[in-house]
């Protein structure tokens, strides 16, 4: 296939990516989501809408964020490490690009209040951030679990001045929490936005998701061409439910040459079911949270139960768009266990003075392997976020590695 008018094709408007993604909803969510799309397509195109995106991308997210060539780990593994440092985007990871975008398009529909579910308490510490700055409310669902896990993030929206609605039956995590914030949805579909977390959801979530995330491959192509006076030979994201990934996947899909490479966890081993998340890897297409993927699966088709180390990618499906990509054969989805993932951490920590998220340190954990294997080739990693969030759980957990080997 050609990559020529990809993004006016795909997906299609009934919101496909080949068999992948559409929406299989109740019929009262169909209808909002029909005026979500028209919204997104009249409103998003606007003069108007870009020049505010633009501006909050500049002065509020710091964007661009730089492109940067890593001297130290380039110089041990071979090959020519680049990062695309969205660490430094504002709140620590690529997160906000699109709830910035999501909010901002909530502010043009007259929405009141935005509505999302958490896990870990990234995605609804990026949504408060983003709710905060545009004086919306906010109301983020988070099982008990979770919440009693993940304190500094419940604390970081609260200050920021969300509402933090602890979901406390079944098993009180994420998936509870989906349940619940769909819930509270419905009651008020007029004045809320359900805003998802990555390209992931019914249409038109993960195109709206990708076109926000776009901006971290535009810029990244422009600089590492400035920089180098080349394109980079491979591309390599971590993987939860696709969303940093594709924003940088997204701006080579048309040049052949280039290797994308997405990177899933294989948490304690991908031969022992519940122990990994690596969803391309070993799924099978079925729906899940209202769209068609490839999904980890249990004996009675529901989503199986899924572990990393890296909580912002244990999600039992992906992104439609990566389920179509793995099938075209135009991207490759390898995986990178607990371990792998925690020494990368340390790596780039020290060679580069970088901490790394545990979702990122996925990404560099790969791209160390095809430095060792390629030599003469440059990679170029979308580094997704920092790795603050992390160190408590790392030292507790892990300790140093000096430590580990005393
Ligand atoms: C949430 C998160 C991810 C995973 O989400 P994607 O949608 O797969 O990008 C990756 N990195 C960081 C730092 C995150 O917070």
């Amino acid at each position: 296939m050609t990559f020529k008018n990809y993004f006016k094709n795909y997906p299609n408007e009934k919101g496909y990516f080949g068999e992948f993604g559409g929406s299989f909803i109740p019929p009262v969510l169909e209808e909002e989501m029909k005026r979500i799309n028209e919204a997104y397509y009249s409103i998003s195109k606007s003069h108007e809408f870009i020049s505010e995106l633009r501006s909050i991308r500049k002065h509020f997210q710091g964007r661009p964020t730089p492109v940067y060539y890593c001297n130290r780990l380039s110089e041990k593994y071979g090959g020519r490490i680049y990062l695309k440092r969205e660490d430094l985007n504002h709140s620590g990871a690529h997160k906000l690009n699109h709830c910035m975008g999501e909010a901002l398009l909530a502010k043009y529909m007259g929405k009141k209040k935005l509505i999302a579910e958490t896990g870990a308490g990234q995605h609804g510490v990026a949504l408060a951030t983003a709710a905060a700055y545009f004086g919306l409310e906010c109301e983020i669902h988070m099982g008990e679990v979770d919440i009693a896990k993940e304190h500094p993030n419940v604390m970081r929206m609260k200050i920021l001045g969300a509402t933090v609605v602890p979901v406390t039956h079944g098993l009180k995590t994420l998936k509870e929490a989906v349940d619940s914030a769909f819930q509270a949805y419905l009651q008020d579909p007029i004045n809320t936005i359900y805003c998802i977390g990555s390209v992931v959801g019914p249409h038109p979530f993960p195109m709206m998701v990708r076109e926000f995330q776009r901006v971290v491959g535009i810029e990244a192509r422009d600089q590492f061409e400035e920089m180098t006076g080349e394109l980079p030979d491979n591309i390599v994201a971590c993987v939860g439910g696709g969303s940093n990934a594709m924003g940088i996947f997204s701006a080579f899909l048309d040049e052949k040459n280039i290797k994308l490479h997405g990177v899933e966890p294989a948490g304690k081993g991908i031969d022992k079911e519940g122990k990994h998340a690596a969803t391309l890897s070993l799924g099978s297409p079925g729906v899940i949270h209202g769209f068609k993927c490839y999904l980890l699966q249990d004996k009675a088709g529901e989503p199986a139960p899924v572990y990393s180390v890296a909580s912002g990618l244990d999600y039992p499906g992906v992104g439609p768009e990566h389920s179509m990509l793995k099938d075209l054969k135009r991207a490759e989805y390898h995986h990178i266990n607990d371990q792998e993932c925690i020494d990368a951490f340390f790596e780039l920590s020290r060679l580069e003075g970088i901490i790394p998220a545990l979702e990122s340190s996925h990404a560099i954990a790969y791209a160390i392997k095809l430095a060792k294997a390629n030599p003469k080739q440059s990679i170029l990693v979308n580094l997704s976020g920092r790795g603050d969030k992390d160190l408590d759980y790392v030292i507790d957990t892990y300790g140093l590695p000096e430590d580990r080997k005393a």
